[in-house]
């Protein structure tokens, strides 16, 4: 099952009302307009600034700044991440959550996660590289163009511009095997 169809099953089928009182029961709210408004349940204030839209289905407080649909005020009354908040009101409200996952999808989504750190690490240190390479490339260049003397005392650096620049070119457009690659002779 998708993860947003627990969202989207929240939206169609619970208000706003229905989770403030059933979460919040002690925030009493009365009409004003089109709106509800009431003592903002998530900080202390005296007069209410917590302002409901029954038909956007969402709620706002002008005091602390706080607002968002059903699944948003749940997970604050709650201290829930997003998606657990909208499970429980699945739960709470009778609808069907979604089936836990198969050990195999469990499986398959721990290797993506480690896919995914590891490219993540693998770009890090390519950009590292691809700093320190470039800096040394500057240098280098920065002292031959200084002209002969200079040139004469440094011309051992000189023979690895052309290096440089082709390890550059595999962090820049290589495969990850090739950059790899690149990484273990800079180290
Ligand atoms: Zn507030």
């Amino acid at each position: 099952m998708i993860l947003s169809d627990v969202f989207e099953r929240v939206k169609q089928n619970v208000s706003i009302e229905q989770v403030i009182s059933y979460y919040l029961p002690k925030t009493e709210l009365r009409r004003a307009g089109k709106n509800l408004v009431g003592l903002c349940p998530f900080h202390q204030e005296r007069t209410p600034s917590f302002t409901v839209d029954r038909e956007k289905n969402v709620f706002h407080c002008f005091g602390c700044g706080v607002g968002g649909d059903t699944v948003k005020l749940v997970s604050l009354a709650l201290n829930l991440r997003p998606l657990e908040a909208a499970r429980q009101i699945c739960r709470d409200f009778g609808l069907p959550v979604d089936r836990p996952a198969t050990p195999e999808a469990k499986r398959e989504a721990k290797k993506a996660a480690r896919r995914h750190k590891a490219k993540a690490d693998l770009d890090l240190m390519v950009h590292m590289v691809h700093e320190e390479l470039s800096a040394w490339y500057r240098a280098i260049n920065r002292v031959l163009a200084l002209g002969w003397p200079a040139y004469i005392e440094f011309a051992e650096y000189a023979h690895l511009l052309p290096v440089i620049e082709y390890w550059l070119d595999i962090l820049d457009h290589g495969t990850a095997e090739e950059k790899i690659e690149v990484l273990k002779q800079c180290s």
